[in-house]
C-alpha cells in the first residue's frame, strides 16, 4: 500500500548504507532512522506500541504515524526524546503535540474508510501533525499565525516531499475560506469557544475537533449533519492557547 506523497521503496532499492548519511543523535550512539525516513526506527515502533496500549485502534492512524519521522520536526538537541509521549518545545513558546493527542484527534475525524478528501489544520506549529494528516487525506491545508513557525514548518515538510500539504500564514479564527469547504478540521490550539467561521467552512457530514477552554480544556467534536450541528465532549487536554491575529 502506498501513501500519497510518499515514495514506496522500490523492490531491489539500494541498501541503506549507500544512501546519504542518516542523522544521528548527538553523542553518536543512537540512530533514529536510517536511509528511507519512512522506515520506522525502534523508538518509533515503541511509540506505536504505547499508542495501542493507550487505546488507539485506528489502523490508518498507526500506518500514518509509522511513516512520519517525528524527530525531523524538533531540534536536534531533543532527538533522544522524539518518541516520548510528551509535548516538546519547538520555539516561539509553542510545542509539538503529544503523540497520543495527535493520534486521538485524527482518529476522531477519520471516516470508517480511514481516508479523508480535504482537511484543514489550524496551528501548524512545526508541521508534524500536518505530515501525519498527509498520509490519511488527499489534500491537507494547515494555517499558522506565527511567521517563524510557518517558515520552519515549510522547511521541515519540504525535506519529506509531501506534495499534498499546503501551508498558509494567517489567523486560524478566520479559517481558510478560499479552500473551504473541508471534510474535517482539526484545531491544535485551545480556543475559549468554537470559532463560528470553522463550523461554517465544514462540509455537511464533516467533523471539527477542537480543544475548548482556558485553564481547563476539553476536546470537543462537532459534527455538521443535515439536521444541524451536534457537539460531543472527549478527553480533558492541555494545549497552547489559540490567539487572535498574526505574528510577523
Ligand atoms: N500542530 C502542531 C502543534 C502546534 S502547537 C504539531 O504538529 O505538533 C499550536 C500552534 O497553533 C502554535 O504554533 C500556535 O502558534 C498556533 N496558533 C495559535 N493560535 C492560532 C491561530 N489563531 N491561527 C493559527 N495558528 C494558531
Amino acid at each position: 500500500m502506498s501513501a500519497p506523497g510518499l515514495r514506496a521503496k522500490a523492490p531491489g532499492a539500494k541498501p541503506a548504507a549507500e544512501k546519504p548519511a542518516a542523522p544521528r543523535v548527538p553523542g553518536g550512539s543512537q540512530v533514529l532512522h536510517e536511509g528511507d525516513w519512512s522506515t520506522p526506527s525502534t523508538a518509533r515502533l515503541g511509540m506505536l506500541k504505547r499508542l495501542r496500549e493507550q487505546g488507539i485502534v485506528s489502523e490508518a492512524v498507526f500506518e500514518a504515524m509509522r511513516r512520519i519521522p517525528r524527530e525531523r520536526f524538533i531540534d536536534e538537541a531533543l532527538w533522544s526524546r522524539a518518541y516520548e509521549d510528551n509535548a516538546l518545545p519547538i520555539g516561539f513558546e509553542q510545542t509539538i503535540s503529544q503523540p497520543y493527542v495527535v493520534a486521538k484527534m485524527i482518529a476522531s475525524i477519520l471516516p470508517p474508510t480511514g481516508k479523508l478528501a480535504k482537511v484543514l489544520e489550524v496551528g501548524t506549529g512545526c508541521g508534524y501533525q500536518a505530515a501525519v494528516l498527509s498520509q490519511v487525506a488527499d489534500e491537507v491545508y494547515s494555517i499558522e499565525r506565527i511567521r517563524g513557525l510557518y517558515d520552519r514548518a515549510r522547511n521541515n515538510l519540504r525535506q519529506l516531499r509531501l506534495p499534498n500539504v499546503r501551508l498558509a500564514y494567517g489567523d486560524g479564527y478566520q479559517g481558510l475560506p478560499d479552500a473551504a469547504p473541508f471534510d474535517a478540521i482539526i484545531v491544535a490550539a485551545a480556543a475559549p469557544a468554537i470559532p463560528p467561521a470553522l463550523v461554517q467552512q465544514l462540509k455537511r457530514g464533516g467533523k471539527l475537533i477542537i480543544p475548548v477552554g482556558t485553564n481547563s480544556q476539553q476536546l470537543k467534536l462537532v459534527e455538521k449533519r443535515v439536521a444541524g450541528v451536534i457537539e460531543s465532549q472527549l478527553d480533558m487536554v492541555r494545549f497552547v492557547p489559540m490567539l487572535n491575529g498574526m505574528v510577523k
